[in-house]
């Protein structure tokens, strides 16, 4: 049985792989349907700290992701559709197969509320600056 397994791969989930990573815990990440996050769907981030000129949103998944494998976070490209609570920890279950960890990190986090209307979001590349409307 492993230490621990972290469900999602936005900033929440390679958070803490960083940091059960540095606690020697050797977590599992498992990065769900979406890789990277909603970060994954924007251009500009411009509030996150550390960034003076701001960072593009997949770049900046692309750091957390390689700072949570400097400090041995192993990614799996894999869905989990349930959680089993056992005596002595969890089981995980996706299409590929079960896991056992004795804990459980749900960093599963959102979808963004789309409006469905012209301009919205990350259609950013097809239309002008003025079309745009953003999501945050
Ligand atoms: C277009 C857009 C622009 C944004 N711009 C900014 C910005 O500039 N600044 C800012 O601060 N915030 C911004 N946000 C908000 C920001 O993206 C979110 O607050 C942040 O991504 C939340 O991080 P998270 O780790 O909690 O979850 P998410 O980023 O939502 O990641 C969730 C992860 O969980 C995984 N997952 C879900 N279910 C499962 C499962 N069953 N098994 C395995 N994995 C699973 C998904 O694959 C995904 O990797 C923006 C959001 C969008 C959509």
């Amino acid at each position: 049985m492993d230490d621990i397994a972290i469900i999602g791969s936005g900033p929440a989930g390679y958070t803490a792989g960083i940091y059960a990573g540095r606690a020697s815990l050797s977590p599992v990440l498992f990065e769900g349907l979406e890789s990277g996050g909603q970060l994954m769907l924007t251009t500009d981030v411009e509030n996150y700290p550390g960034f003076v000129d701001g960072i593009m949103g997949p770049e900046l998944m692309q750091v957390f992701k390689g700072q949570a494998e400097r400090f041995g976070t192993q990614i799996k490209t894999e869905t989990i559709d349930s959680i089993e609570k056992l005596d002595n920890g969890f089981k995980l279950t996706s299409s590929k197969g079960e896991y056992l960890f004795k804990s459980v990190i749900i960093a599963s986090g959102a979808s963004a509320r789309w409006l469905g209307v012209e301009g919205e979001g990350y259609q950013f590349w097809v239309y002008s600056w003025q079309a745009v409307l953003w999501v945050c």
